[in-house]
């Protein structure tokens, strides 16, 4: 039986129970619409600790384009009985007054990094992931944390927060998950068209071929992509592209 947890107040007094001391807690947190990538965080987190605490929160302040949070698919029901199937202990489940009682007032910035890629396009998005994760990490006080490299950015910059702050967290990256024909799962593959779907196999293709990131960009843009870059950094090459309404990212290992 998977416990849904909607309050702190509640889970504080589970966390500091007598049941839960001396246990490791792992935990990953998504924003539902969960597939197969984000199950596969779940089994390493359930294979790695005592205890697992999987959150859905779909975190308004990450969002840039009120489009994109309005359309962001909700799917509540699949994704409980999901996490019932593997047999997660704790779905932390809250509501936006819950974690917001600041009215996001204050906030967790990073100043470089932060700023090129994703955060070129999306302004303030990784303010919002940084400020929500550390939320998120100082309410359910887990041993380990589970991310997908999916988000290549977002991981890289989840590690350096909890370094820059001495956070006592182990920070455990996964690798992408993907569909039969190479497209990295994401909650956001269920707004695609069959057509956009059917397109959308161009993208990892292209990332992962030996062309110039340059060629890759025109060659995208001539099959009707948006594409907002092509980048490599440090041995990775780093795409994001929309087709019609969805955003699309994804990285490959040169
Ligand atoms: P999200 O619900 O999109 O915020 O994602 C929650 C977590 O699942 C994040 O750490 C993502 O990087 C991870 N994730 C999402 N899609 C995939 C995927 N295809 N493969 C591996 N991890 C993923």
């Amino acid at each position: 039986m998977t416990k849904v947890i909607k309050n702190i107040s509640e889970w504080k007094v589970i966390r500091n129970s007598e049941d839960l001391k001396n246990k490791t807690i792992g935990f990953v947190p998504t924003m539902g619409a969960l597939h197969k990538g984000h199950a596969s965080l779940i089994e390493r987190c359930l294979k790695e600790n005592d205890i697992s605490v999987v959150s859905i929160f779909v975190n308004p302040t990450q969002f840039n384009d009120p489009d994109d949070l309005r359309n962001y698919p909700r799917t509540f029901e699949n994704d409980f009985k999901l996490l019932e199937t593997m047999n997660v202990d704790y779905l932390f489940y809250p509501e936006y007054g819950e974690i917001y009682s600041d009215n996001y007032r204050y906030k967790i910035v990073e100043t470089d990094f932060s700023k090129k890629l994703c955060g070129a396009f999306r302004p303030g998005h990784f303010e919002g992931v940084l400020t929500v994760v550390m939320k998120l990490f100082n309410i359910v006080r887990p041993h380990k944390a589970y991310f997908g490299e999916k988000d290549y950015q977002q991981l890289k910059l989840i590690e350096g927060m909890c370094k820059a702050f001495f956070m006592d967290i182990e920070i455990v990256p996964c690798p992408i998950v993907r569909d039969e024909d190479g497209l990295a799962l994401s909650s956001r593959n269920l707004l695609l068209t069959d057509e956009e779907r059917k397109i959308a196999v161009n993208f990892p293709e292209l990332l992962k071929s030996k062309k110039s990131a340059n060629q890759i960009k025109e060659e995208l843009e001539k099959l009707g992509f948006k594409v907002d870059y092509i980048e490599d950094i440090e041995g990775r090459r780093f795409g994001a592209v929309h087709i019609g309404k969805v955003r699309l990212i994804d990285n490959v290992e040169l």
